[in-house]
């Protein structure tokens, strides 16, 4: 993974702020509403690597806003983020729900209080990072709960251009299928699958379906060509989910005026090692950390 570098052994922050200042509870929100971060953006833009920046800056855990990850399985398929890239910081809604269980928009609202709850009474600031932004909608907009009226919200998308997107998810689906991912979908490959429930929606595992059955009556060419065709179509799903994500992210700007702040990761794609996360550092964790101090102390 392009983004699993010692993530956990910060201790820069583009601040002027000793980090043990701002992970102590020296600046703890002491306004009304409590304070939540809302992390935006398509797939593979790097939400999950800046979700634990600022929790390793911040006094703050994180609740999971992708509706497939919030399964148990599929870790590379469905890219859930390595406990060891986690640095410790409590996740909530990652990998809990079972697999054939159906996880709707309320079951999300419902559980991502609690999780909420729950860090605020241990004077954390919740961060939720995800890409479901039906989910965030249906959380942030709920009547029920009146969330807007309970909760200030600091809204942060990271943004990439799209060619770069669709390059880099693109060489990610060749990574999950080095990593293991044809096997790890084989183990929930069922004849009688349902695939428009629980974790089988994920992409990557409809895709499967034709060469998983066929497999053991083709010979080694026709199953080589089958899993191609299987591979290539994950790698066009994922780039339409990414427009897809990002057309609702731009609706939520421009037709419920959520105040959404940009962070620009496009150069940090065009890059590699040393210089990928010095760029990843000036153009979005650090401009991040700024609003997000700015959002939790002024
Ligand atoms: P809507 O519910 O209207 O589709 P949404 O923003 O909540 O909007 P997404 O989170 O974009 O929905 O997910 C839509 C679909 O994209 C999922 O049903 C699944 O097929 C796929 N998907 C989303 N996240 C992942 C993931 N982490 N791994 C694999 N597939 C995913």
């Amino acid at each position: 993974m392009i983004f699993a570098v010692s993530m956990c052994n910060r201790t820069m922050s583009l601040l002027d702020i000793p980090s043990g200042v701002l992970k102590s509870n020296f600046f703890r929100p002491r306004r009304e509403k409590d304070k939540v971060v809302i992390l935006l953006g398509a797939t593979g833009t790097g939400k999950s690597r800046l979700s634990i920046d600022l929790a390793t800056r911040f006094p703050a855990e994180i609740i999971n806003s992708d509706k497939i990850q919030v399964h148990a399985g599929l870790d590379i398929a469905t890219n859930k983020i390595p406990e060891e890239e986690r640095c410790g910081i409590p996740h909530y809604l990652l990998g809990v729900i079972h697999p054939n269980v159906d996880f709707r928009a309320t079951d999300f609202v419902d559980m991502a209080y609690d999780a909420m709850a729950s860090i605020l009474s241990r004077s954390q600031v919740p961060i939720i990072a995800g890409g479901s932004n039906s989910y965030i909608e249906a959380l942030v907009d709920d009547e029920d709960f009146m969330f807007r009226s309970r909760y200030e919200c600091c809204f942060l998308c990271v943004d990439v251009a799209m060619p770069v997107l669709d390059r880099y998810v693109s060489d990610r689906v060749d990574k999950m299928v080095e990593m293991g991912m044809v096997d790890e979908v084989r183990k929930f490959f069922d004849a009688n699958a349902n695939y428009t429930v629980g974790i089988r929606k994920a992409i990557g595992v409809p895709e499967f379906d034709r060469y998983l059955r066929a497999e053991p009556f083709l010979n080694k060419r026709e199953r080589q060509e089958l899993l191609q065709e299987a591979i290539q179509e994950i790698k066009r799903n994922t780039c339409k989910l990414a427009r897809r994500q990002l057309e609702k992210i731009q609706r939520l700007r421009n037709k419920k005026n959520w105040k959404i702040h940009t962070v620009d990761a496009s150069e940090v794609f065009l890059r590699r090692g040393k210089e990928a996360d010095e760029t990843w550092e000036k153009l979005v964790a650090g401009p991040s950390t700024e609003i997000v101090a700015e959002f939790l102390y002024n």
